[in-house]
């Protein structure tokens, strides 16, 4: 832990706690590509189709993809959802959509964490409304709370403790998104001292 935060700039100063090493999210992306290359046909007509949620995804994204050994193509949107900072509505609004059409394609929506599962249930209708040949979802984490909006996520990578993180692509205020690691700040970091 201690040399991770030593190769973490800046920013590791601000960093109470590692929850996900380095390492083990270069395990857990093999292992989850592993599992991705068993259940979709490498030989299908049109490559699967990556959609990565921004922002957050974007790191897992870049990651996953290059593990994966199957044909792919990469798409990204951004929602956002309505409600206050920490707390999602559930009400969702596109900020950027997918560039190309998704009938009859085997869709897999990259993201980074599922907390209560509002933005991806919502996520998932949508897409599934485009009338996709399938629409599975691939997350590296996921948090308790997700079970009160339960959304059928074949491929986690890991169960973490109901706190707010940062790193590997996720932000505070927009930044940390760098580091490597997840990790959790240290209170004063928040304001709260
Ligand atoms: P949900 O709709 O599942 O409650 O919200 C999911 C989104 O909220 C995630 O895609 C992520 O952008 C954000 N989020 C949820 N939990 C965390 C967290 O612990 N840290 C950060 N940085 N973002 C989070
Ligand atoms: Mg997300
Ligand atoms: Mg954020």
């Amino acid at each position: 832990m201690t040399s991770q935060l030593q190769n973490s700039g800046p920013y590791a100063a601000d960093i109470e706690r590692v929850v996900v090493s380095a390492t083990d999210i270069k395990d857990k992306i093999a292992e989850l590509a592993r599992k991705v290359e068993a259940d979709y046909d490498a030989d299908a007509t049109s490559p699967l189709l990556l959609v990565g949620v921004l922002k957050g995804a974007f790191v897992f994204m870049a990651d996953f993809a290059r593990e994966l050994q199957h044909p792919t193509e990469v798409e990204f949107m951004a929602v956002s959802s309505y409600g206050s900072s920490t707390t999602s509505s559930g009400v969702v609004r596109i900020l950027k959509d997918l560039d190309r059409d998704i009938a009859g394609r085997h869709v897999l929506v990259v993201e980074d964490i599922i907390d209560s599962g509002l933005t991806l249930s919502w996520l998932l209708r949508n897409l599934a409304s485009r009338n996709p040949a399938s629409v599975q979802v691939v997350a590296l984490l996921r948090k308790p709370d997700a079970v009160k909006v339960p959304v059928e996520v074949p491929y986690v990578g890991f169960d973490i403790p109901n706190e707010f993180v940062v790193g590997y692509g996720l932000d505070y205020s927009e930044q940390y998104r760098g580091l490597p690691f997840v990790g959790v700040l240290k209170p004063e970091v928040y304001g709260a001292g």
